[in-house]
């Protein structure tokens, strides 16, 4: 909303003044100093084998508690680093800090969301490499969390990074799947090793459109299943949802009914 009264004189040139947008430049400002003043820090929020009762992965979410501006949420600074370009180099932090952790912990396998920018860097490969040299992380327990908007970019550029890191042991899993605009019919295209279930359709098997929930996952656990992919539910919170996913044959999930994202995850930490 620009009312007059909101108009600010700066020097000889008289701008209108835009809230929201004055935030966004200081949060941006703010962002580009905050890795140095070391304001970012990783939660962990584990994804458990429902039927062998068991943590099988456990997925960094990236925090930023600006010094001057109190806790942001990813909702809000994601895109500004992604903006900003500032991703890339936040990025490979979150690569080195969650191997550093997840080297720790043994058998668990640790999962890194990664954004368009860094996938156009032209230096992924070589910073997963670093980042898995660095903390000693064997490759077959790192996954990476790729989005359908990231994949549909560049199809063909996405193919051959995925297709050099799987080559490399790591995992790829498509991320909030579902909620872009790639078709069950195309997900072969990529060499993936699993699909992540948005929350969306988890949460319509609690609400009346509980019939049309269940009649995408269960098309995504068919085709999965026919391709050799894993099937991960996300944002499960009521004992109802598990139940449903159980019947359909899903066995992994990741929620709140299991765990919030922590800091300082540990295997005997609860969940
Ligand atoms: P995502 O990768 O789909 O992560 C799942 C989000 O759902 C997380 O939000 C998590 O806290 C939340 N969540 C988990 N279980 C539940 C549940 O039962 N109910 C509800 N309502 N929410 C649940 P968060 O941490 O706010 O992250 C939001 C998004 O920001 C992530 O979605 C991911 O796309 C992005 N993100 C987070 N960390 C990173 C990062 O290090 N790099 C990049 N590129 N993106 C990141
Ligand atoms: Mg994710
Ligand atoms: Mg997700
Ligand atoms: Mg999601």
């Amino acid at each position: 909303t620009l009312a007059l009264q909101d108009a600010q004189r700066e020097g000889s040139v008289w701008r209108v003044y835009n809230p929201a947008q004055h935030t966004e430049l200081g949060l941006e400002q703010a962002l580009s100093h905050a890795l140095a003043q070391g304001e970012f820090e990783l939660h962990y929020q584990p994804v458990i084998d429902d039927v062998a009762g068991k943590v099988v992965s456990v997925e960094a979410l990236l925090r930023w508690h600006s010094i001057q501006h109190g806790p942001q949420s990813p909702a809000v600074f994601i895109p500004l680093l992604e903006r900003s370009g500032l991703i890339v180099q936040v990025g490979d932090w979150v690569l080195h800090e969650a191997c550093r952790a997840a080297a720790r912990w043994g058998d668990v396998r640790v999962a890194v969301n990664l954004s368009a920018r860094q996938f156009a860097s032209g230096d992924l490969i070589d910073t997963v490499r670093r980042a898995l040299t660095a903390s000693g992380l064997p490759p077959q327990q790192l996954d990476l969390e790729i989005t359908e908007s990231l994949m549909m970019q560049n199809p063909a550029r996405t193919a051959d990074l995925l297709g050099r890191l799987r080559a490399m042991g790591v995992g790829v899993l498509l991320d909030d799947f579902g909620t872009g605009y790639s078709s069950l019919s195309y997900i072969h295209h990529f060499p993936l090793t699993g699909v992540k279930i948005d929350r969306e359709f988890v949460r319509q098997l609690d609400t009346e459109t509980r019939a049309r929930g269940q009649v995408i996952i269960r098309a995504v656990v068919q085709i999965c299943g026919d391709l050799g992919l894993k099937v991960v539910a996300e944002g499960i919170e009521t004992p109802a949802q598990r139940a449903v996913l159980r019947e359909m044959g899903v066995s992994q999930m990741q929620g709140f009914l299991f765990a919030r994202p922590t800091p300082g995850w540990t295997p005997r930490s609860p969940g």
